[in-house]
C-alpha cells in the first residue's frame, strides 16, 4: 500500500500507571473513549491491553471482552489485543482472549528481556499462540524484540504456523533488550520474508526517532501510552490522541496518506475485509 501510513495506538499497556501519566485510560468505558479519539485523530489500529479497576494489569476474558464491545460500539478502529500479557503471566492466560475474535492480536516472536524482569515465549508457546490465532482466524501481529526473533518467526512460516502477508511489530529500545539505530532497524528489515510489513516501536525516548524511523523506511507508526507518556522532553503528553495528531502531521508533511481500519483490514486481510 504505498504512500499510506498506517497508525497503531498503544492506549495503555501494562507496565505505565496512573501515577506515571494522569491521562492513563484504565476502565474498558475509558479505553472505549481513548480509542474513539485516537481513531478520529487517525489511527486505524488500537492495540489493547486491560486492567484490573485497581490499575493492575489482567487478561481477563471479561474484562476484554468488555473493553472490545465498548470499541466496536463508538468506531470501526481494527482492535489488536496483546499475547504479551504482562510480567509473570502465565501463556494459558496470554492466550485465552484470542478466543473472543478480535481483528488482530500480538505474537511475541522470543523471550526478552524487560528490565529487571522479562517475558518468556518459547517455540512451543508461539506455536500454541499462533495456532490459536489461526484457529478463531485473528491475525498476529509478529513482535519482534530482536534479530533473533525475527529469524524465529521463520521456522513458524516453515511449519505452516503463519501465513502471508506477515506484519511484523519491532519493539526496540526496551529497557535490557535492543536498541534502536539506523543500522538495528535495518538489520531486523533485512530478515523479514518477502510480503512482509512492519510498524516500528520505539520505547520511551526513542519514541519520535523511530517515527522517523518508520516514515523513512516504509514501516508504519505506534505512539500511545503503553510505549511513551512524554510528548516532549518533561511534558507529558495529554492524551493518546495528541500522540496520533503530531503522527499524522509528520506523515502528511511527508507525503504520505492516512491509512483508513478499512484499508487495514484489505491490506491485512482481516475478518470483515
Ligand atoms: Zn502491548
Amino acid at each position: 500500500m504505498p504512500n499510506k501510513m498506517i497508525i497503531t495506538c498503544a492506549l495503555t499497556g501494562a507496565e505505565t500507571t496512573r501515577e506515571h501519566q494522569p491521562a492513563l485510560p484504565v476502565t474498558p468505558e475509558e479505553l472505549a473513549a481513548a480509542a474513539d479519539e485516537a481513531c478520529r485523530a487517525g489511527a486505524a489500529i488500537v492495540h489493547l491491553h486491560v486492567r484490573n479497576d485497581d490499575g493492575s494489569p489482567t487478561a481477563d476474558v471479561k474484562v476484554f471482552k468488555k473493553a472490545i464491545d465498548l470499541i466496536r460500539a463508538k468506531s470501526d478502529v481494527v482492535v489488536e489485543i496483546t499475547t504479551g500479557g504482562a510480567v509473570g503471566m502465565t501463556p494459558e492466560e496470554r492466550i485465552a482472549p484470542v478466543a473472543l475474535g478480535p481483528d488482530m492480536a500480538s505474537l511475541d516472536c522470543g523471550t526478552v528481556n524487560f528490565g529487571n524482569d522479562y517475558i518468556l515465549n518459547t517455540l512451543p508457546i508461539m506455536r500454541q499462540f499462533a495456532s490459536e490465532m489461526n484457529r478463531h482466524k485473528v491475525r498476529p501481529t509478529l513482535e519482534c524484540f530482536d534479530v533473533s526473533h525475527v529469524q524465529s518467526s521463520h521456522i513458524l512460516i516453515k511449519e505452516g504456523l503463519l501465513k502471508p502477508p506477515y506484519h511484523y511489530g519491532f519493539v526496540m529500545q526496551v529497557p535490557a533488550a535492543l536498541s534502536l539505530s539506523p543500522k538495528t532497524l535495518s538489520y531486523m528489515m533485512d530478515q523479514m520474508p518477502a510480503e512482509s510489513h512492519f510498524t516500528l516501536m520505539g520505547i520511551g525516548r526513542a519514541h519520535l526517532p523511530a517515527i522517523c524511523l518508520a516514515i523513512a523506511s516504509g514501516g508504519y507508526i505506534r505512539v500511545g501510552f503503553e510505549d511513551n507518556i512524554y510528548y516532549a522532553k518533561g511534558r507529558l503528553a495529554r492524551s493518546n490522541a495528541e500522540f496520533v495528531e503530531r503522527a499524522v502531521r509528520m506523515s502528511k508533511e511527508a507525503q504520505l496518506e492516512i491509512a483508513t481500519p478499512s484499508d487495514v483490514r484489505a491490506l491485512f486481510g482481516l475478518r470483515g475485509a
